[in-house]
């Protein structure tokens, strides 16, 4: 698969629907020629993968168009918002590579401004203060084909309406028992539109706006109203708020201010995991995971420390592309990505994981050497280090068979292998404990083949990597798999729990030993384990005890699909 994404969009695929409306935007002037987008969080909970796509998108449009990307947040349920996220949040979009320059805002910064627009529609005879309770109104909602029931309190006149909705601002009113709602049309299909609640009482300190309100506008009376008031021109969504675009354009229209245009895509889901806000924090606050960045988390910061790199999640991000159906994209993908990425950067050092040890009969006593080992075969510029060797080092037990099947490769009584960057080496024997396992394996090196060359033209058909073993540091290896035991998590029957498809085996810790270099790993740096797999330093980690998460193995099952 080649990678040309230095190349112009339009130069390495077809514009996707969301460019082309942008671009015959661009060529009526509409909103003379500008681009302008904004990536909408709300600081409820930590950004994960599908959130990524929005970024990459929205910052990626403006980029592309010469415009302008805002980072919102719709900050309008204290409840469930705190400084924790928004601050983390800030991290993850300038972690991914993105820079919304001045542009931080709030939806709280507007709550004058929304205010205003309550009060401008009850003017109109567009909204009214309703006394109903939340449960009395959904049990008038009626269905689809059966009107709502007004509420008795639809037609209060316009002062008595000014007058209950100034008094709800001044927090003369118990949380719940009065809201403000839109007088919209009660038998539309669209049930968004029979009559919405607008603004709540709710008694709850804001994290921005502290104690100043004690009536919040609804999410959906401040989303539209937020682009708006920013001049958004192209507010990009997901699929579920198709339904309230009528609403939201019925606002823009009855409060005669700035139109944006709204269009939706399809939200990004990814094979064995859960993309909910509400299932990621119960997965945190229920300690099925140790924090939202936690490595198995489907979260940026869990990504990040599990090793994924901003490039890995940009690449995946274009390759999913843009669609307008929903959809689940293999986890694979997201792999195959994350491979590539780390191909072209990881040191490669070698560490074994399960060990067990050599004794070359024929070495030196006593004697050690330095040989050369090549840091990174794809970037010539990483260049070299000195790899110790001895006697006596370790191996993969599974990399040693004493009876072999054909076409096994590896070191087998009588066969000769190469040592990785060291000498070829032949099994004469092995040392077997009581139970008649292999404890030692005995060899003999070919001093003439130093740096594993062949010094006379002949061939070894395998090749493996090693630890000294009086060299070797042990490090923590932290062994991840999915998540969930299920494709779907989501997608379960009556009666049944996401939570209960969750992997037991998804965390396995254990030991490994690792050439002496490691000791330098400083947090996030990213290694390839030859042979074993990509692996990341945690912030765990310790300087005579160094912490690796595996992020992925070499093993790409993605390609298979592609080829
Ligand atoms: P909720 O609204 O249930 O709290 P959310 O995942 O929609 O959760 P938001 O903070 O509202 O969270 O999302 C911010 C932006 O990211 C929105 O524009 C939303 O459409 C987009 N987004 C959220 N999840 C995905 C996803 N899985 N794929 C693509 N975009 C997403
Ligand atoms: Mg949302």
């Amino acid at each position: 698969m080649t990678d040309n994404r230095e190349e112009p969009i339009e130069e390495r695929r077809s514009l996707h629907f969301i460019e082309q409306i942008i671009e015959e935007d661009i060529r009526n002037n509409k909103n003379d020629g500008r681009v302008h987008t904004r990536f909408p969080p709300e600081p409820n909970g930590y950004l994960h993968i599908g959130h990524a796509k929005s970024i990459c998108l929205n910052f990626g449009l403006a980029k592309n168009y010469n415009g302008k990307c805002n980072l919102r947040f719709d900050d309008t349920n204290p409840s469930k918002e705190e400084q924790e996220y928004v601050d983390s949040i800030k991290q993850d979009v300038r972690w991914l590579g993105f820079d919304w320059g001045d542009r931080e805002f709030y939806a709280s910064d507007y709550f004058e401004t929304l205010y205003e627009y309550g009060v401008k529609l009850i003017r109109k005879g567009k909204a009214y203060v309703c006394d109903l309770s939340a449960g009395e109104i959904s049990n008038n909602r009626g269905t689809p084909v059966v009107p709502a029931t007004p509420s008795p309190y639809r037609n209060r006149s316009v002062e008595e309406n000014l007058d209950l909705f100034t008094r709800m601002k001044q927090g003369e009113f118990p949380d719940g028992s009065r809201t403000l709602r839109a007088r919209i049309d009660l038998a539309s299909p669209n049930m968004h539109m029979r009559d919405p609640v607008l603004y709540r009482i709710m008694h709850a300190h804001h994290h921005r706006t502290g104690d100043n309100w004690c009536i919040y506008p609804m999410y959906d009376f401040a989303h539209g109203q937020s682009d708006s008031i920013e001049g958004i021109t192209h507010s990009v969504c997901t699929l579920e708020f198709e339904v309230h675009r009528p609403l939201y354009d019925w606002f823009i229209r009855e409060l005669e201010i700035f139109t944006p245009q709204q269009i939706e895509f399809a939200r990004l889901n990814v094979s064995y995991t859960v993309m909910s806000k509400r299932k990621l924090l119960e997965l945190v606050t229920g300690g099925f995971v140790n924090g939202w960045d936690d490595p198995r988390m489907p979260t940026i910061s869990g990504l990040r420390r599990r090793g994924y790199t901003p490039e890995a999640i940009r690449l995946f991000a274009d390759k999913v592309g843009v669609a307008k159906r929903d959809n689940v994209i293999e986890f694979a993908l997201l792999e195959h990505c994350l491979r590539e990425e780390l191909n072209k950067r990881s040191l490669r050092v070698m560490a074994v994981m399960n060990p067990v040890k050599v004794v070359i009969d024929n070495y030196p006593e006593g004697h050690t050497e330095e040989l050369t080992a090549i840091n990174n075969p794809e970037d010539p510029a990483a260049g070299t280090r000195l790899v110790p060797f001895s006697g006596e080092i370790f191996i993969e037990k599974e990399d040693f068979m004493e009876n072999p099947p054909r076409k096994y490769f590896r070191l087998s009584p009588g066969t000769e292998v190469r040592l990785r960057y060291a000498y070829f080496v032949t099994c004469v024997g092995v040392e077997k404990d009581e139970n008649g396992e292999v404890k030692v394996i005995h060899c003999t090196y070919d001093p003439a083949s130093q740096g594993g060359n062949s010094p006379d033209g002949r061939k070894v058909q395998g090749t493996i990597h090693w630890v000294s073993a009086q060299h070797a540091i042990k490090a923590e290896a932290r062994l991840y798999d999915h998540l969930f035991l299920r494709e779907d998590p989501d997608n379960v029957e009556e009666g049944q729990d996401y939570k209960d498809f969750l992997n037991p085996d998804s965390l396995k810790i254990t030991e490994c030993m690792a050439e002496p270099g490691v000791l330098n790993a400083k947090p996030f740096g990213k290694y390839q384990f030859e042979r074993v797999g990509y692996f990341s330093v945690d912030p765990d980690t310790k300087p005579q005890k160094p912490v690796f998460n595996r992020t992925v193995s070499l093993k790409d099952s993605w390609t298979k699909h592609t080829r």
